[in-house]
């Protein structure tokens, strides 16, 4: 399973609580904040996911999504609410939340939908020893030299490569990760973006390169 940092925004202590030593026995590291200004101020590049009660005592947590959006913060975001109406679901949505679960919840269904949420986030993939982070907000690359705007097709290439750094990912699957289904892609013009990413990681003073695998794919090492 992916493990994360994740920030858990709760005012109900007790559950706050619970929750978090629930995430610490999955192995997440936990940070709690009792409120939105707090959840906002303890926003840190490395948290991978927040759970974000929308019934906060100073705010409302949709209002805290959207905020966090707007500073660039791209990773999932999962609601939790007394309200289990559609109207709230779909607000949540609009404000940039990921998924949503409505009180009184199993603990074992949230930790379940976190995890669905981590396995499909880049936002999460720092990559490592790649030293570099993907913002799916922005479709930027980040590197030690700064950040690097990417182009959508770009950086869906880059994403399965930067999820395994030192592990070929193969053209097909490279293909399948930057194209849509049945788009016909030749070997070159899968290179050319290669060569496109090359120049782009060398801009965001990355640490790490693409390498060729002859015939087979491209690695980040
Ligand atoms: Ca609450």
């Amino acid at each position: 399973m992916t493990r994360a940092h994740v920030l858990v925004v709760e005012d109900d202590h007790s559950l706050r609580d619970v929750v978090a030593r629930a995430l610490r026995e999955e192995g997440h590291r936990v940070t709690t904040a009792v409120d939105g200004a707090g959840a906002l101020a303890t926003m840190a590049p490395d948290i991978g996911a927040v759970i974000l009660d929308i019934g906060l005592s100073d705010s409302d947590g949709r209002d805290v999504c959207h905020a966090m959006r707007a500073k660039g913060f791209g990773a999932p975001v999962l609601f939790l609410t007394a309200l289990g109406g559609m109207a709230d679901r779909l607000t949540g949505f609009a404000a940039g939340g990921d998924d949503y679960l409505a009180k009184p919840f199993h603990l074992a269904e949230l930790i379940a939908r976190l995890g669905a949420l981590l396995r499909r986030a880049p936002a999460v993939l720092d990559g490592g020893t790649a030293g570099i982070t993907l913002d799916p907000a922005t479709h930027a690359v980040v590197g030690p030299g700064g950040r690097v705007a990417l182009t959508p097709t770009e950086f869906r290439l880059l994403a399965p490569l930067l999820a395994a750094p030192g592990v070929v990912v193969r053209r097909r699957d490279l293909r399948r990760a930057g194209w849509p289904d049945g788009a016909i892609v030749h070997d070159n013009t899968l290179d050319q973006y290669v060569t496109k990413l090359r120049r782009k990681l060398v801009q965001a003073g990355a640490p790490c390169s693409l390498e060729a695998a002859r015939g087979v794919g491209y690695r980040l090492t």
